[in-house]
């Protein structure tokens, strides 16, 4: 498989209420300062300095995306604990993931910049989705239609499960 192909998944990248946004803080933000119900807003995980949430236009059934709490578009602008954190917690993404679906493999990337796919370019995210052979193919024969066999409700049940960190520590000191 070309690379080319590996990474079409986010080249045109779509973000939960992205557009809706206006005049507001940016997605990340709002999410990471939300005090509605997670199972409203889709965050999956929240840490000190981190958080994650599912992609509501995902690519596969459990796309989810992980972010720093602080506005912060450039990766070398991360603080080292908002770095180390963010990689703990896409390592408990990956682990939330396999424990969730079982997937053949997993897709792990970051797009820097709207020229890269960037939805939002000036809030950092990673994003991770698990895979399974030849789905790759059949996105391609679908073109933009997405198919996707549960809802995000049950994505976010599944994924809130299977995370290896309890949720919502932001009480702790
Ligand atoms: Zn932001």
């Amino acid at each position: 498989m070309s690379l080319e192909r590996l990474w079409a998944g986010w080249r045109s990248e779509y973000v939960a209420g992205a557009a809706a946004g206006d005049g507001q803080a940016c997605l990340f933000c709002r999410l990471g300062a939300s005090d509605e119900p997670d199972e409203e807003t889709y965050v999956l995980w929240r840490g000190r300095r981190c958080a994650a949430a599912l992609n509501a236009f995902p690519y596969t059934s459990g796309h989810l995306m992980v972010f720093p709490l602080r506005h912060v578009g450039e990766m070398e602008d991360l603080k080292r604990a908002e770095a180390t954190e963010l990689w703990d917690a896409l390592t408990d993404a990956v682990r939330a993931l396999k424990a969730a679906y079982g997937p053949d493999g997993l897709n792990l990337g970051v797009n820097l910049g709207r020229a890269a796919g960037a939805g939002i370019p000036g809030h950092f995210h990673a994003h991770a989705l698990p895979r399974w052979n030849g789905d790759t193919n059949f996105m391609t024969a679908a073109a933009e239609v997405r198919v996707l066999p549960e809802s995000l409700p049950s994505s976010w049940k599944k994924l809130r499960a299977g995370w290896p960190s309890p949720p919502a520590p932001s009480a702790a000191p």
